[in-house]
């Protein structure tokens, strides 16, 4: 049990780890290629390298974060000294997707650990490449009693769930999050619920419309579009449209040549069931770029997609895929149809060159978390909580704050013994007057 009361132990794990997933950088960057072709660059960018960084980070504050802290006491409880333990909660669960299957296996549990809990990960059965080198990483770092990794598909999972925890930390789809909030309920056990949903991208007559294709044009197509925060549609303001048209035609141009499927930076669907859900959506009467598709290869190329039907397939769901739907608003009236039609999604983008008007969207809608002029960066900055509201999600992690998601925090007053104030014993008679006073004051 080393690993719950002993905070350099747990810092020596991670320091172990550290040593692995450097060791083995080219075997995950090959993994997450043979699952589905994730480019090399996207793989360091958003893979290994923000693992690298956790871990880093991690590891040079584990102590601070662990060490309890000193908070202002109560006047009411003079003379005393407070403070605020974190406790581990004691067995993690750790279910993720398949999107990001190794940083986002990886960075819940280095927290997890950190915070001195027993894990136990799920990764992704689409990805089992991936998986496959997660369960060696773990295996060759931690005795299997403290964090193990177990590899399967949906019956392991609901097993799992179906087990008690003392914390459940799920990464994935709306529907199955509120299976896992379920099963999490049987036992009271607390969850965090990071989900997906429908990322507006509004684009005002004031932006820069150039910038504003290059970035979207990015976030929406890195991993193949198949990122829980990429851009899911478009509300370009209708007198910029076709000039905006033309800027997205050209930066997807400009980034993976004239023919993608040949591009080495562009990644494949991630099964033929997903590349079926995607495929369907596409109407091609309303394709104004790409459309093209290739089922033996999994390829859908990056699709633009002049929408107007919000009851059109494309426009239903989350898309979690290379179709950009781009619809038109003429006023704030026609944003406010359109994006409270659906659920609180995970992120919101903004390009805009007026102020006011990107406060107003933030201050209006409600939403994850989001970007003024660009897309997806706000993940990387670890001092920003990152996670949904309402359907998008419960609770938020990165940086600090995810060593606080896997811990208990127990408030303790530290009571002196040289005063003893006598207001609050009773018999009360003739104290109420000097403790509504006291009261006041705090
Ligand atoms: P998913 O919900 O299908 O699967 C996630 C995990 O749950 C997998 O490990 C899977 O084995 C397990 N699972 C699937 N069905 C289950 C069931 N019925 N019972 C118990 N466990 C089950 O999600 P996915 O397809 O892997 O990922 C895509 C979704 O995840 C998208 O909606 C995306 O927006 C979301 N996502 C969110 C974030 C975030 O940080 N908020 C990050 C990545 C992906």
């Amino acid at each position: 049990m080393d690993y719950k009361t002993n905070v350099d132990y747990r810092k020596k794990t991670l320091i172990k780890l550290l040593d692995k997933v450097l060791l083995y950088e080219s075997e995950i960057i090959n993994a997450l290629y043979e699952d589905f072709k994730k480019p090399a660059f996207e793989a360091i960018l958003t893979e290994t390298s923000y693992v690298v960084a956790e871990l880093k980070d991690t590891i040079n504050n584990i102590k601070k974060w662990a060490k309890p802290k000193k908070v202002l006491p109560s006047l009411l409880n003079f003379p005393s000294t407070d403070y605020l333990y974190k406790e581990p909660y004691g067995k993690v669960l750790i279910i993720a997707p398949w999107n990001y299957p190794y940083q986002l296996a990886l960075c819940p549990l280095i927290s997890a650990v950190a915070a001195g809990n027993q894990v136990v990960l799920k990764p992704s059965e689409l990805t089992p490449n991936t998986a496959a080198i997660l369960a060696k990483i773990i295996a060759e770092t931690f005795n299997p009693e403290h964090v193990s990794v177990v590899q399967g598909g949906v019956e392991v999972s609901k097993d799992l769930l179906a087990k008690r925890w003392d914390y459940i930390f799920f990464t994935g789809s709306v529907p199955v999050g509120k299976i896992v909030a379920k099963a999490a309920a049987v036992h009271l056990t607390p969850v965090t619920l990071e989900l997906g949903g429908k990322n507006p991208c509004i684009v005002d007559e004031t932006a820069n419309l150039k910038l504003a294709a290059k970035r979207i044009v990015w976030g929406k197509y890195i991993n193949a579009g198949q990122t829980c925060i990429a851009p899911d549609y478009i509300l370009i303001q209708k007198d910029m449209k076709d000039k905006f048209i033309t800027h997205l035609k050209n930066e997807i141009t400009l980034a993976y040549g004239k023919t993608p499927k040949t591009s080495p930076d562009y990644a494949r669907i991630i099964n033929v069931k997903n590349w079926s859900r995607l495929s369907e959506m596409i109407d091609p009467d309303k394709v104004i770029f790409g459309g093209e598709t290739d089922k033996d290869d999994c390829y859908i190329a990056p699709t633009l997609i002049a929408e107007t039907n919000l009851d059109s397939l494309v426009m239903k769901d989350e898309i979690f895929g290379p179709l950009l739907p781009i619809l038109t608003y003429a006023s704030d009236a026609d944003l406010h149809t359109i994006i409270s039609r659906y659920e609180k999604p995970l992120s919101l983008y903004v390009f805009t060159e007026n102020k006011s008007f990107a406060h107003k969207i933030i201050a209006n809608y409600s939403f994850g978390g989001g970007c003024i002029n660009d897309t997806v960066v706000h993940f990387s900055n670890k001092r920003l909580p990152f996670g949904g509201v309402g359907h998008s999600g419960i609770g938020a992690y990165h940086g600090s704050l995810s060593f606080d998601v896997f811990s208990h925090k127990k408030g303790i007053v530290k009571k002196s013994n040289w005063l003893d104030l006598p207001m609050r014993y009773a018999p009360y008679e003739g104290k109420l007057k000097t403790i509504r006073k006291l009261l006041k004051w705090i």
